[in-house]
Order: C-alpha cells, then structure tokens, then sequence
C-alpha cells in the first residue's frame, strides 16, 4: 500500500464529463489503477464526505477536481480538497474557466431560479426548493478565486489521453509539462493567410476539407485555445468550438482573443459581423465566460448586490 499514490476525486456543479473521460482511458486502467489507493470519489464508491473531512491535511497526494463551485457545498468541498491534497487538479474546463455553468453569470440568480424552478413546467408548484439541498451562490466564481492550483487540466472533457498521461506522469512523481501550442498548430488544413469573405454559419454551404476553416469563412476557435486536444476537431472536419480553453498563460481573455483573430481576418463592416454572429458570449466565450473580463465585471456587479 505505501508505494501507491493516494488520490481523492471530488464533483462539484457539473456533469460528470471530465471523470466520464477518465473511465474512457479503458484497457489502460489496469495500468494505472493498481497504483492508486483511492481516498475518496463520492460518484463511484461508498464515500462520506465526513470520510475526507477526517484525512490529515496534506496527507493525499493528489486531487482532482472536476466543476465549477456554485452551491455553498461546492465551495466547501473545494476548499477541503485543497487542504487535504498535496497536489490539486484542475479538472476540466468548468473547474478551469467556470465552463458551461459559467455562462449562468450572464443572467442573476433570480433569473437563474425563474428558468429552473418558477417557470419550469416539471417542477412542482413552481417553487426553488429550500430543504435538503445547500445553498446556492449568487455568482459563480471561477474556483481559482478560491483556492490555488497546482495543476490545470482542462477540456470539456479533457481527452482520455491527456488524462492518461497527466495521471501516470504524477503517478511516477515527474512534473507534469504540457505542450503551450493553440489548437492551430495541431490543424492539418492549409493556411493561405487570406482575408475572410463573409461569415458563414456551420450549416451554410460545404466546407473545403483541406482549408483552414476560419479563411472560408466559419468561425473557429482554434487560434485562441489550447491545443491539448490535439485539434481532434478542426481535423475531423468540425470547427473548433474552443472547450480546452485559452493556451498558457492560461487565464488571458479567449473570447477577446477570438474577437480580435477575426477582426485581423474579416475586413467587413461591424454589422455585418454583428448580424452574422447571433450569439457571440456563446460563440466566444463559451467555455471561459467566467474568467473572462466582461465576466469579471459581471461577477463584481453580482457581488456588490448581494452584499
Ligand atoms: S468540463 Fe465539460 S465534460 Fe467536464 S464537467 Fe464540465 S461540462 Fe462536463
Ligand atoms: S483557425 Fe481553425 S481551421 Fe484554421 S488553422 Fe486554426 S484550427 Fe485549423
Ligand atoms: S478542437 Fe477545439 S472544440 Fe474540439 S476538442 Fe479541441 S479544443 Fe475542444
């Protein structure tokens, strides 16, 4: 038991994706599995919370955490596991950049609460409930607001292979280095550096298999996001949507970086891209909405009405 690396795997508000990919790495398990002594994962064992809460701190060596922190339990699970871990993941692209919940933050909670509950035709009376489930947070912040990362795995979900070798590379107690390079350096499609003519939608016309996407017109992501994926996409005939999140120093602004890749391509009139482009928080910053400066500003606006 004493050569095996402990590791604890706690879920935050998310939907199980990332620890789904995990699973995914297959036949590779028994590799890997016999050197793990799992402390703690809720979703796949009997675990108590009370059982992690009852681990010295410092004394698991690795966590992983995959979500984003919007219930007051969440944040409590989150904090715990940085007490408790020697080395914490990121897990994933929601605990990275907030992710799909993220994009909540565009909206306040009582209009969170009108969509889910008071509007929501399978929900009982139309009521938010109050008992048996924690509170929920005004705003999600991204969880490095919270606690400090030692490591940040991001993709929604990050690849099996990824996984694969972030695990074993811990595992054997190296440093986990990863790759910097955006999704456009992975991409096999040719790149001729000419001007966008107009913007097309995913469903218009049929995309030259061989081109960069962005230069015939459809809006990929790919420039502005991390590579970790290894442009499994872009190359597979699929625009990039930007999941992986923007490339190191990983919390710059993605979908400002996006916005300004297709200014320097498209020299076309800001309405016709405005008219073009129906949801650009969507379309931009999709995944990262939440570390994103215009998020930023939400999140303080939030917090300042809730105090
Ligand atoms: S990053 Fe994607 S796959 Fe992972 S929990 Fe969030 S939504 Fe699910
Ligand atoms: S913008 Fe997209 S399609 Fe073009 S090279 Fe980059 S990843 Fe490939
Ligand atoms: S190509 Fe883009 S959308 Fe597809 S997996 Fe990679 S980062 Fe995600």
């Amino acid at each position: 038991m004493t050569d095996k690396v402990s590791v604890a795997l706690m879920q935050g508000s998310s939907c199980w994706g990332c620890f789904q990919s995990l699973i995914d790495i297959h036949l590779r398990l028994a590799e890997v599995l016999p050197m793990l002594d799992i402390k703690f994962w809720a979703a796949v064992a009997d675990f108590k919370h009370e059982h992690l809460e009852g681990y010295p701190d410092k004394s698991i060596d690795v966590g992983l955490y995959e979500g984003a922190a919007r219930t007051e339990e969440d944040i409590h699970h989150l904090k715990l596991m940085r007490e408790k871990c020697k080395t914490l993941i990121s897990f994933g692209s929601c605990s990275c950049f907030g992710g799909i919940p993220g994009l909540a933050n565009f909206s306040d909670i009582e209009e969170c609460y009108d969509v889910k509950f008071r509007s929501n035709k399978t929900v009982k009376d139309g009521k938010v409930p109050t008992e048996n489930v924690p509170p929920i947070a005004p705003v999600i912040k991204p969880n490095n607001q919270y606690v400090d990362f030692d490591v940040y795995l991001p993709g929604c979900p990050p690849t099996s292979d990824l996984i694969f070798k972030a695990l074993t590379t811990l595992i054997k107690g190296d440093e986990l280095v990863l790759d910097p390079h955006t999704v456009c350096h992975y991409c096999n499609r040719d790149k001729q550096e000419t001007p966008i003519p107009e913007i097309l939608r995913p469903f218009d016309g049929n995309a030259d298999p061989d081109r960069c996407l962005l230069e015939q017109g459809y809006i990929c992501m790919g420039s502005a996001t991390w590579g970790l994926c290894e442009g499994q996409c872009v190359n597979k005939g699929a625009t990039c949507r930007g999941c992986f999140g923007p490339p190191p120093p990983i919390m710059q602004d993605q979908g400002a970086n996006g916005i300004g890749m297709l200014g320097s391509y498209a020299p076309l009139e800001p309405e016709v891209i405005q008219d073009a482009v129906r949801d650009p928080l969507g379309l931009f910053w999709r995944f990262s909405y939440a570390t994103s400066h215009l998020g930023s500003m939400r999140i303080r606006r939030e917090e300042a009405k809730n105090q």
